[in-house]
């Protein structure tokens, strides 16, 4: 008989495994596929046997149940209701007396704040400025990051003088954000760049490093700078597309990172050049910036380094005071500003911060593009947004909203086969994502993964054209900070403000 946690620490599974004794034919595929041993054979029962304490509800056992004999739910278990004292408040409180630790989690802010992608709807063309069909006339989502001339310069033979700084070039108005090498895996990294290559977009190494496979990559990649310096030297500065200063993140806004020993295998340790099996820690600030004199210092130390050829992006959280923030980013010397939002993924935070700490991407992505536009400094700074961009209706409001492109990651990793159980920091992803362990990375095979990745940014193009169209608008272009083009439900006065819309049937 296996062992079960002691009666103080025991917190009631969030989940119930039910296997239809009926179907269940003892396969042992269960057994096997799960990382968190939640399944076993009772050789003296003669049947299979569960402990959903450790189930995370990745899934991975229902989908390959040969006789689809398993189903995972909710875990009605209750404690008396309590408005205040609820389940998870009690659970948390057990768990950490029982550790002493801080609680961590993965993924983003699961918490029921206000979501305001779906409180905007998009206008359509009736009658005059007729829509256009995107099937029968040209759609341009080709987007150039970085910053743009204030005017056209000629020479004296009156031919225009190419003033343009370094740009990047998108096919389509989407990325993939930083996800570090260690932090999900080979076969998970390659499957991004792979992808991001054949969309004609980039991926981003995360503060990891560039694993020396993925070299060949390079114009399709974007190399991140972060407090940890970990990888960072001259080849994989000049191996990337563009350069991107992580400063924050949205899931943990104002600390560092960690990735536990456990997670630094050999090639982890090459790639960030730091002893295998070592913790690798970033600091909250880089002990180099304090300002954004020192800020502008790091972006120009690192376009010196490159020779003026790349861009330099700085990625910062979206916390409360963001749009003076982004105006400094601006006026330091960056070609792209990201925003992330307090949705936005991670492999681990501590549960508190991720939780409690930052504001949601769209109230910060339209005071910035104001503030930019106020100052009459937009056109100096692109503007990437990331943090829970779910959908193509997202991306088209976050245009509208101000955004030249968006970075998306849960939603990447979504299509590479997660299944949110949101237990990225344990490092036993099943499905091969955020996990080091030789036997789980290959079950993600990266040819499988990148054709995916394609197929849901294609998709999500195609939308993007359709809805554009519907609009009577042809470009990404003329859709960027058209505010016109949406309208607010059941929003107050002050948020209605803060994104500079309008309220629906206005
Ligand atoms: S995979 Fe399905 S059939 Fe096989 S042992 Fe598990 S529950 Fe039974
Ligand atoms: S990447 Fe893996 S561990 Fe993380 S949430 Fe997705 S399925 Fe779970």
């Amino acid at each position: 008989m296996r062992e079960f946690v002691s009666p103080q620490n025991f917190v009631p599974s969030d989940f119930e495994v039910v296997r239809n004794s009926d179907r269940c034919i003892a396969c042992r595929v269960c057994e096997r596929q799960c990382a968190n041993e939640v399944h076993w054979y009772d050789s003296d029962l003669g049947k299979m046997i569960s402990d959903e304490t450790k189930c995370v509800n990745c899934h991975r056992c229902v989908s390959l149940c040969p006789t689809r004999a398993l189903k995972i739910v909710k875990n009605n278990d209750t404690y008396r209701p309590s408005a205040n004292w609820t389940g998870p408040v009690i659970d948390q409180l057990i768990r950490q007396s029982g550790t002493g630790g801080a609680l961590l989690s993965s993924m983003g802010n699961p918490e029921k704040y206000p979501i305001y992608w779906d409180k905007m709807l998009i206008n359509a063309s009736q009658v005059t400025n007729p829509s256009i069909d995107p099937l029968r006339e040209p759609m341009e989502t080709r987007v150039f990051l970085g910053k743009k001339p204030d005017a056209i310069e000629r020479d004296e033979n009156g031919k225009v003088i190419n003033n343009l700084d370094p740009q990047l070039k998108l096919d389509v108005p989407v990325m993939f954000s930083a996800m570090s090498y260690g932090a999900i895996s080979y076969n998970a990294h390659k499957s991004l760049a792979m992808a991001a290559k054949e969309l004609g977009t980039y991926y981003n190494t995360g503060e990891g490093g560039l694993h020396k496979d993925f070299y060949q990559y390079g114009p399709n990649t974007i190399v991140q700078v972060a407090s940890g310096r970990f990888g960072v030297y001259k080849d994989y500065l000049e191996a990337g597309a563009a350069i991107e200063i992580k400063i924050g993140q949205g899931a943990k806004p104002g600390i560092g990172g960690h990735l536990p020993g456990q997670k630094v295998t050999v090639d982890v340790s090459q790639t960030r050049m730091i002893p295998m099996g070592s913790d690798a820690i970033s600091p909250a600030p880089h002990h180099d910036i304090y300002s954004i004199e020192d800020l502008r210092q790091l972006v120009f130390t690192l376009k010196e380094a490159t020779a003026y050829k790349k861009p330099v992006i700085v990625k910062v959280a979206a916390v409360h005071n963001v749009a003076a923030i982004a105006s400094g980013i601006a006026r330091g010397g960056a070609d792209i500003i990201v925003i992330d939002g307090f949705r936005g993924g991670t492999g681990a935070a501590p549960t508190r911060i991720r939780d409690s700490v930052g504001i949601p991407i769209e109230l910060a992505l339209a005071s910035v593009d104001q503030r930019l536009r106020d100052e009459g400094i937009r056109n100096h700074i692109s503007l990437v947004v990331g943090g829970s961009i779910r959908n193509s209706a997202d991306i088209v409001k976050a245009i509208a909203l101000g955004a030249d492109a968006v970075y998306i990651g849960t939603a990447a990793l979504i299509a590479l086969g997660c299944h949110q159980c949101r237990n990225c920091h344990g490092g036993k992803c099943n499905w091969g994502i955020a996990t080091q362990r030789a036997d789980l990375v290959k079950r993600l095979n990266p040819e499988i993964g990148a054709q995916r990745l394609v197929n849901l940014v294609t998709a999500w193009n195609n939308e993007i054209k359709e809805i554009m169209g519907g609009m009577g608008i042809n470009s990404i272009e003329s859709l960027r900070g058209n505010r016109l083009m949406l309208r607010g439900i059941g929003l107050t006065e002050k948020e209605l403000e803060i994104l500079g819309i309008k309220h629906a049937g206005e």
